[in-house]
């Protein structure tokens, strides 16, 4: 077993960790409380080739995979930068569009999200389906070549920043009158679609929102792929990215949880000459939680690994795994670094606390833990699906 990554790998890590740096965990929040976005980052990311980096390169991007790109989420979180919207555009959309997409729909779509000048974002949850997405509610209908969209969507992250958004919908298949599951690329101004920001308890300056779509009418061309067909297997296309790039994102904002207590408990003293962290009460927690996030990496680089070989399957249980062991592991980091810190845990100035709420959320998106351990249930131990 290989556990390094390849020199041009270790390069890109370097890299996009010079980068994260030289933005920080205070502009992060700085923008989040202003209710501004990433956008100098998330431009400069582009330039660098750092978006693209798992586009193949005749559509704009670097070529390489899902494992350069979660070495990208992975360090820019580590930075105290952690863009949500990587996973969301660079992740899905791309990933879907590239696998499942028409070729006028790559060379349309890929070049713009490579370079960062466009973003999609993706929408499949809804109020009334929730976790399961066999009860989608949002119907498309052929209006003579067009289609025409309705319904809703809940918790859409990065609307306002982002030129289209990628919605599943349920199409009716000819043959077996069924309604199956179809993706539409949506420009995010297209008429008929109006979104209402949702108030989220997350230091964050990517935000979520409730999407209406009342009768949008949308070209042939907006369905991914040839057919109908495509969308079920274009759907699956995004999971395994999703939960890899996002558990990459939960372990660098663990490594950088407890890279800023553990630099804060070497030297703070408050009982003589010894350092806080001396003592095994402040000290042990923080190594428990390092050793979280370490086997979670762990994880993560072998889901990646595997998807990158073509080994879908298996990546889709290391994947789920990671993003479970991810989700957990950054959860803990972030709460221990509080802990260590003390009433200084909670200031903004430290820059810990304004991270609780978005490790909260990973243990509930982009899949729950709940639903992860699930899918470990009854695909990997075999048992009677319960739900
Ligand atoms: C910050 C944030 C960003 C998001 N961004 C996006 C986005 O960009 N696009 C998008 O489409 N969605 C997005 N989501 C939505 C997210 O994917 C959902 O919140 C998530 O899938 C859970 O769905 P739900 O909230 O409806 O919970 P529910 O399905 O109502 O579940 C509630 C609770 O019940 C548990 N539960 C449900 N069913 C079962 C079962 N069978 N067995 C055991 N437990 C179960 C769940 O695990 C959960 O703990 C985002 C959510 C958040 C918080």
């Amino acid at each position: 077993m290989n556990v390094d990554l390849n020199p041009e790998q270790e390069q890109l890590r370097d890299a996009v960790r010079a980068l994260g740096r030289r933005y920080g965990h205070d502009y992060f929040v700085a923008k989040a409380k202003s209710g501004g976005h990433t956008t100098e980052l998330w431009s400069e990311a582009g330039r660098l080739g750092y978006l693209g980096v798992n586009i193949p390169t005749e559509y704009g991007g670097g070529g390489g995979g899902i494992t350069d790109l979660a070495i990208v989420c992975e360090e820019l979180a580590a930075a105290g930068c952690p863009l949500l919207l990587l996973v969301v555009s660079p992740a899905i959309a791309a990933t879907v569009i590239n696998r499942h997409g028409t070729e006028a729909q790559r060379k349309r779509y890929l070049p713009g999200l490579a370079d960062g000048s466009q973003k999609i974002v993706f929408a499949i949850t809804e109020p009334e389906a929730g976790s399961n997405f066999h009860r989608l509610g949002t119907v498309a209908r052929r209006d003579g070549d067009d289609w025409l969209v309705s319904g809703r969507k809940c918790y859409i992250s990065g609307v306002d920043e982002a030129d289209h958004v990628l919605v599943v919908a349920r199409t009716e298949d000819s043959s077996t009158g069924k309604l199956k599951p179809a993706l539409f690329v949506v420009p995010t101004d297209a008429p008929g679609l109006t979104r209402s920001k949702l108030d989220m308890e997350i230091v964050s300056p990517e935000n979520q929102f409730l999407l209406y779509l009342d009768d949008v009418r949308l070209p042939a061309d907006a369905l991914v792929g040839e057919s109908v067909d495509a969308g079920l297997p274009a759907l699956f296309a995004g999971l395994n990215p999703e939960r890899i790039t996002v558990a990459a994102m939960g372990a660098g904002t663990g490594r950088y949880a407890i890279e800023r207590a553990s630099s804060y408990t070497a030297t703070r003293t408050v009982w003589g000459g010894r350092s806080i962290g001396s003592h095994q009460g402040v000290s042990h927690p923080l190594a428990h939680a390092a050793v979280q996030v370490e086997l979670a990496r762990l994880m993560i680089y072998k889901a990646a690994t595997l998807y990158d070989a073509g080994r879908d399957l298996e990546a889709g249980v290391a994947g789920n795994m990671a993003k479970y062991a991810a989700g957990e592991a950054a959860a803990l980091a972030v709460d221990t670094a509080v802990q260590a810190l003390g009433g200084a845990g909670m200031t903004t100035e430290y820059g810990v606390a304004t991270l609780l709420g978005a490790v909260r959320a990973g243990r509930i998106a982009p899949v729950s833990r709940e639903m992860i351990l699930n899918f470990v249930a009854q695909h990997v131990l075999g048992q009677e699906k319960s739900y």
